[in-house]
């Protein structure tokens, strides 16, 4: 049976590299940004350059991330979430490198060091100019009270939360440590995500290259399915707990 044999390569492995994408989100009620029906779809992108050089751009970024804080403010993390956590716990997860925004991670228990954030967070706000930092929550409640775009109140500077926007690069830092945690594992997990957009269509291959098995927990077809040991189209939160022994 293909999930007792996924089992045991994680539990009598040494070590699992973690990979998340919206997937494990929606699970938790936080839509796909990404999807054909998602947010994005109805929203205009803004790119980073624009939200730098227009206020008009700006204004309309806030209005959407307005629009999306509180489905991720109130959510909570799922079985899937916890179950890296119980890995976390035997000191078998690497690293947990995710393309969500969304904190799901930290809030379940996982300790910050744990988790790479390819695409920011959307929990901070940083500002530009000072790199001061404000919680979402302040600059949700001041663009509530009328501050469409809000400014730094130190040094007056663009305030942006401390996601990667498009026409943004992904942090070096990050990238870095997630192809070390990719290289180093005996078991990459890559879970809820298309694995289409980089680096989540490179770093499994890594894994693979460096002698890992490759899980692959995912609703659809993936473009590395046929590079993988296992794939399993089911919900995350039934499957995962499942192959953590939980
Ligand atoms: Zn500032």
């Amino acid at each position: 049976m293909n999930l007792d044999q996924a089992k045991h390569w994680i539990t009598a492995g040494k070590s699992v590299t973690g990979f998340t994408g919206a997937g494990i989100s929606t699970e938790s009620g936080i839509p796909d940004f990404r999807s054909p029906n998602g947010v994005w779809s109805r929203n205009r992108t803004v790119y980073f350059q624009e939200f730098m050089n227009n206020e008009t751009d700006r204004i309309e970024y806030w209005r959407q991330k307005v629009e999306s804080w509180p489905a991720m403010r109130d959510a909570s993390p799922n079985p899937g979430h916890i179950a890296f956590v119980k890995l976390a716990r035997e000191h078998k997860l690497i690293a947990l490198i995710t393309q969500n925004i969304d904190g799901l991670h930290q809030r379940s228990g996982l300790k910050a060091d744990l988790v790479l954030e390819l695409h920011g967070t959307t929990s901070k706000v940083t500002c530009l100019t000072c790199r001061d930092d404000i919680s979402m929550d302040e600059a949700f409640e001041r663009i509530s009270q009328g501050e469409l775009a809000p400014k730094c109140r130190l040094c007056r500077g663009l305030l942006k939360p401390a996601t990667v926007s498009f026409g943004q690069t992904l942090p070096m830092n990050v990238l870095h440590e997630s192809r070390q945690a990719a290289q180093t594992c005996t078991v990459f997990l890559a879970v809820g995500s298309s694995l289409v957009v980089e680096p989540a269509a490179s770093l499994p291959l890594l894994a693979k290259q460096a002698g890992a098995k490759l899980i692959i927990v995912n609703q659809s077809k993936t473009p590395l399915d046929r590079f993988a040991d296992f794939v399993f189209r089911d919900n995350i939160s039934q499957v995962l707990p499942q192959l953590v022994g939980i």
